[in-house]
């Protein structure tokens, strides 16, 4: 399957609610880290955006997330119960696993990844069984979107495929600063600069999404938030970080020594 670069144009018509816009924050930043010993990382970006009537989450997480998002929402004055909508970009564990947190919210989930998602047999690698079926079992707070759609007022999901299939990103476009939310489809810096991607099913439709999402910068003046990297911004055909990436990692390396910090960035 070819991205076409049609199928990443938002939509042209806004929904205007009297509000200005939303305000987007990251409550976690992803972190472009591989481990080749022990499975992904699955360090993801998981994004707040709040227009003082919706709060809503751009994916949902990897589960070691749970205290972190509690510890996010709480920096703003916010529990879960806050959160009216999660727009999940793909049906990846690392994407996906915290829905259930979030009692308010409706879940956004893209209609044909989550039929895709379902025809996977058990045991396909990063696809969270039980989490799939709870989507499709749930009568309520469950709705399905597709590309081209504006989703909430302001917020435009784009058909993003390769990484998977029916991958979504999100346009942001009723705020101060405009935002493309990649998920997957761009996981961090160095896809964006050499769209060169690790960890996709259709190599060529990955290549045409990362040219389309490119142009789409370029025509808005958008900022990119990758799916494993802090927010990126590209001009001139150059991508730079936003601010330094960072993680805080601990290492028991043997039986006196205690946790040494082995920290990147
Ligand atoms: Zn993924």
């Amino acid at each position: 399957m070819r991205a076409q670069s049609s199928e990443v144009t938002p939509t042209t018509e806004t929904v205007t609610t009297g509000s200005s816009g939303y305000v987007a924050r990251p409550l976690i930043d992803g972190f472009p880290g591989k481990s080749s010993s022990h499975g992904a990382f699955g360090w993801s970006s998981l994004w707040l955006l709040d227009d003082g009537t919706r709060r809503v989450l751009i994916d949902a997480g990897q589960p070691a997330y749970v205290p972190l998002i509690h510890a996010g929402l709480e920096r703003y004055g916010l529990t879960t119960d806050d959160v009216t909508d999660v727009l999940l970009t793909h049906m990846h564990w690392d994407h996906v696993s915290n829905f259930p947190m979030f009692a308010n919210a409706t879940i956004w989930v893209g209609e044909r990844e989550l039929r895709w998602a379902a025809d996977q047999p058990s045991g396909t690698p990063f696809i969270p069984d039980l989490h799939v079926q709870e989507l499709l079992r749930r009568a309520s707070g469950v709705a399905r979107m597709s590309g081209g759609q504006e989703v909430l007022p302001g917020i435009h999901a784009i058909d993003s495929p390769g990484h998977t299939p029916h991958h979504l990103a999100f346009y942001l476009e009723r705020a101060d600063e405009q935002r493309v939310f990649a998920g997957d489809a761009v996981k961090n810096i160095y896809e964006l600069a050499s769209s060169r991607v690790d960890s996709t099913l259709d190599a060529d439709a990955s290549v045409a999404t990362i040219g389309a999402l490119r142009s789409l910068l370029t025509d808005t003046g958008a900022t990119l938030v990758p799916g494993h990297d802090v927010e990126l911004r590209w001009a001139d055909g150059e991508a730079r970080r936003h601010h330094p990436q960072r993680a805080a990692i601990g290492y028991f390396a043997d039986a006196t020594r205690g946790e040494e910090d082995r920290s990147i960035g």
